[in-house]
């Protein structure tokens, strides 16, 4: 069960009054998500034990710029699943879900794989209530499903509640409203699972924070770079710069490279706009590839760091993190950043970089503002998609023993298939099966194999 957009302290904060999670998921953790750490993305790590840059959706919105195209906009390679790409999902991505053999999804953002050609009904259900702001008809709805789902056969019911991080874009984290549709989420729960003896495991996708100020990062980086180009206003003629935002704490920026747009812009060009963006209040971080593969450079306003990988190895250093550590496995580098304000950064962002449609630029937004000034209904009062750990943070709840701490929202999907008896092997291109082989290493998934 994920409840979508959960931050850690509003489970623990109404925990309390939560009878049905306290006492049948007894077991507690925290765990990091992904980056970006928005709806879509972040749904990989549990329905795949992919990394959004192992699935090669470095967003909710991102720009491939290898895709052949005429050289005017819309270029084919541009993707936006907020509206009617959201279908091309399932194309885009080569990593297996458990939707194909293992999972049943009572309802699913991300549908690769699922066995329903389409959700029709939740679609038009999850459309009114983004206009009427009638969440809890979505969430009642996943209940219903979820009770049907557990008489499907198969050994994992996947469901997703949509009504916290909606409700919370519309009325801001804090409002009672918020609290109010966890509280019947609990109270589905008991209903829909009484009687039921098997394992239950909940999670969210990302956090939330509220927002007060919204940066038109289109305009600003059409400021320093020329015309620039953001969703959904996509057809402006000859842009040098493309803009795309994701959670509206994130944006995944591109640069057009000197001789056109399948070139990268040069690693000086890309650092002296991160720099200029790191610079603006509001702006937490940018991070840029570095100069070497598998590399990365993380701009803020207070200096700069790098994180890199190699020889199955992760290292991160410099003043803007609080930890610096070479020659980390995974799992170590994992636990060394925990305390960090951007925990597993090293992890994060050499596995997102793996992908060529991930942006020039990460830019992540501080807590309390966003990046997307216009163009928005409604306005959003809450964000995520940012690298921090306000963001990435998500607790766990199981019925059963949790692995060990650190964990990753990978583990979560490695603590899932245990329970349900399905073997990690049969997910072999996964980051949550390389990571436990210990041959882990940032890259794309290409090929599915059975
Ligand atoms: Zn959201």
């Amino acid at each position: 069960m994920i409840v979508d957009g959960l931050p850690v302290d509003l489970l623990e904060r109404e925990l309390p009054r939560l009878p049905f999670i306290r006492e049948r998921l007894p077991h507690a953790a925290t765990a990091v998500s992904c980056f970006p750490s928005t709806t879509g993305p972040a749904y990989f790590p549990f329905l795949a034990g992919a990394s959004p840059g192992r699935a090669n959706v470095p967003g909710i919105r991102w720009f491939d710029r290898t895709v052949p195209s005429r050289s005017r906009f819309p270029h084919r390679g541009l993707r936006s699943y907020v509206g009617p790409d959201a279908a091309r999902m399932r194309h885009d991505t080569a990593v297996r879900t458990i939707l194909a053999d293992h999972a049943w999804p009572a309802s699913s953002p991300v549908n690769k794989d699922s066995p329903k050609r389409q959700e029709r009904s939740r679609d038009v259900l999850w459309a009114l209530a983004h206009v009427f702001h009638t969440w809890s008809h979505a969430d009642r709805r996943t209940a219903w499903k979820l009770g049907r789902g557990l008489r499907k056969g198969r050994p994992i019911v996947f469901a997703v509640f949509p009504s916290v991080d909606e409700l919370g874009h519309v009325y801001g984290v804090e409002h009672e409203r918020v609290a109010a549709a966890l509280r019947r989420i609990d109270a589905h729960l008991a209903r829909k699972l009484d009687g039921f003896a098997g394992q239950l495991v909940l999670s969210a996708d990302h956090g939330l924070t509220t927002t007060r100020e919204h940066l038109d990062l289109r305009a600003l980086v059409e400021e320093r770079a020329g015309p620039t180009l953001a969703f959904p206003l996509i057809a402006l003629r000859d842009p040098r710069a493309v803009v795309c935002e994701s959670g509206n704490g994130m944006a995944n920026v591109y640069l057009r490279g000197a001789s056109g747009w399948r070139e990268r812009p040069s690693a000086e060009r890309a650092r002296e706009l991160a720099r200029a963006l790191a610079a603006l209040e509001g702006v937490d971080s940018v991070a840029i590839r570095g100069e070497q593969p598998d590399t990365a450079e993380l701009h803020t306003r207070d200096g700069r760091g790098e994180v890199g990988f190699a020889g199955g190895r992760l290292w991160q250093r410099g003043p803007v993190f609080g930890s610096s550590f070479a020659d980390a496995s995974p799992e170590s580098a994992l636990a060394s950043s925990l305390g960090d304000e951007r925990p597993d950064a090293a992890f994060a962002l050499t596995s997102l970089l793996a992908s060529e449609r991930a942006g020039d630029l990460l830019v992540s937004a501080t807590p309390g503002f966003d990046l997307r000034a216009r163009r928005e209904w409604p306005e959003h009062h809450a964000s995520h998609g940012a690298l921090h750990r306000a963001h990435t943070l998500v607790p766990v709840r199981s019925s059963a023993l949790l692995p060990d701490p650190p964990l990753r929202t990978l583990d979560v999907f490695a603590h899932v298939l245990e329970l349900a008896g399905v073997p990690l092997e049969r997910f072999p291109d996964s980051d949550a099966y390389l990571l436990r082989e210990r041959r882990w290493r940032p890259a794309v998934a290409r090929a599915v194999r059975a």
